[in-house]
């Protein structure tokens, strides 16, 4: 296999035309398929896999080359189209399937596509299962099925629909303030999938939108993720359309990033802060500790947001599937990562742009305040990232630059989840090993940029020295 090639837990991802191909798309979908079929079949039913895509122009060659791979072990397909990733997930729970595959490199450039694999209760693959299917997908042979045995498809034109009633239905989404404000939104969906979901919902919402890349042809006009220096042509349709928030999903639309009034992307942790404020502001609600789950990356002003309305924060090793379970186990009642993907288990655990939105504008709605005054209202930080070779170094070696950094900050916090993440009320220093590059990473966030470089320069400092 060439080095383009991707292969993590939850997937495999790699160059459309290289090394991602039809032949190797088919043949990791049919060890999805046989992965399924050991994981409860229900009754006499065939095992039905909810199969979707993102916008990208090898969507359609490689949808139908998954749904062979999965019809010749003989699962049934349910091809819920080009949708975004959350709509597949909560398509999967609705069909009681016994798994999803979704077809999108999420926020990569145009040239990448990838599989995603959703097992039966909608979240992510574990590392157990993920294993599973990488063993399956490497085996000699796969149990085929003969010319009786091979599944069907079945499509399902209505998945977008109950996605969206089902966000407007959510108690915490409060569609008749947010009508009654008449909203003047600018929209940016960068020619991916949330073109096909994000207008509608705005307009459901009484908004009036003004949008740009809404069409849904994969052709992404800029690099797709939604990050500020992305996000210039928005800041300027939000200006110019004097618009009241400005919306950039990224091209499987689970993440949102916000631009205030003014036209600034205001930095993507927001989202999450935002629909914090949301769900555990509307009323006092419920009794007992209220749990709110992020990853070990996210902003200090997610964890003021929960911190202000009493809720307990709890950090979870950075990827969605880490922070899902944690949620499940925690009851938390929101959560997400602090790159705009909010996970609302009142719908469904899993980083979700439309739910994002509804409950981003039910708090503008509440609040009655620009977003700029909304992110004015509590501190603001600044994030330094930065990496250094990791060389030959082994995980012992990592130890022992774990223990130098305990040991020149004894009075921190420290997690060892993942990496080191050493913690003070208002900074924290979080240093990984990569893994996908031999290099260390370094992510540190402080009440001025000049604290949190200083955090890394100790960080650089001791990983040299170790
Ligand atoms: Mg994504």
């Amino acid at each position: 296999m060439s080095d383009t090639l991707m292969i993590s837990v939850s997937g495999v991802r790699g160059l459309v035309g290289t090394d991602l191909t039809p032949e190797l798309v088919a043949r990791w979908a049919a060890a999805f398929g046989v992965w399924g079929k050991g994981n409860g079949g229900r009754g006499k039913r065939k095992t039905r896999i909810v199969l979707g895509r993102d916008a990208r122009t090898s969507g359609p060659m490689f949808a139908a080359a998954a749904a062979a791979g999965l019809l010749s072990v003989g699962c049934d397909v349910i091809d819920v189209g080009l949708v975004a990733t959350p709509t597949v997930q909560l398509a999967v729970e609705h069909h009681r399937a016994a798994g999803g595959i979704i077809l999108t490199a999420s926020h990569n450039p145009i040239e990448w596509n990838a599989l995603k694999f959703v097992g039966p209760d909608g979240i992510f693959l574990d590392t157990v299962a993920g294993a599973r299917v990488r063993e399956l997908a490497a085996a000699a042979s796969l149990p085929r099925a003969n010319y009786h045995a091979i599944g069907g498809v079945e499509a399902d034109a209505e998945a977008i629909a109950r996605h969206l009633a089902a966000v407007l239905a959510l108690r915490a989404v409060d569609v008749k303030g947010i009508r009654r404000r008449r909203f003047r939104v600018a929209l940016d969906t960068v020619r991916g999938a949330g073109g096909a979901v994000m207008p509608e919902l705005l307009e459901r919402l009484g908004c009036r939108v003004t949008a740009i890349n809404v069409e849904t042809d994969g052709l992404f006009p800029r690099p797709p993720e939604p990050v500020p220096e992305n996000l210039k042509a928005l800041g300027a349709l939000v200006h110019r359309k004097q618009a009241d928030i400005g919306i950039a999903v990224d091209p499987d639309v689970d993440r949102l990033a916000i631009v205030d009034e003014q036209g600034r992307p205001i930095g993507e942790d927001y989202t999450l802060a935002f629909a914090i404020r949301a769900v555990l502001g509307k009323r006092a609600t419920g009794h007992g500790k209220r749990v709110v789950v992020c990853n070990l990356s996210t902003s200090l002003v997610v964890e003021d947001a929960a911190k202000e309305f009493g809720a307990t924060v709890v950090r979870a090793p950075v990827g969605e599937a880490h922070v899902a379970r944690k949620m499940i186990e925690l009851k938390a009642i929101i959560g997400g990562e602090g790159n705009g993907g909010v996970m609302y288990p009142a719908l469904h655990v899993g980083r979700d742009a439309p739910v994002a939105l509804a409950l981003v504008l039910s708090l503008l709605a509440r609040e009655r305040a620009t977003v700029s005054a909304l992110v004015a209202r509590a501190p603001r930080y600044a994030i330094v990232k930065a990496k250094v070779e990791r060389g030959t170094r082994n995980v012992e070696r990592m130890d022992g630059v774990y223990a130098s950094l305990r040991a020149e900050f004894p009075e921190a916090n420290a997690d060892t989840q993942d990496g080191l993440r050493l913690a003070w009320p208002d900074r924290w220093l979080h240093v990984r090993p990569s893994g996908t590059e031999p290099i260390i990473r370094l992510i540190a966030e402080a009440p001025s940029g000049a604290d949190a470089e200083r955090l890394i320069e100790e960080g650089r400092r001791l990983c040299a020295a170790s």
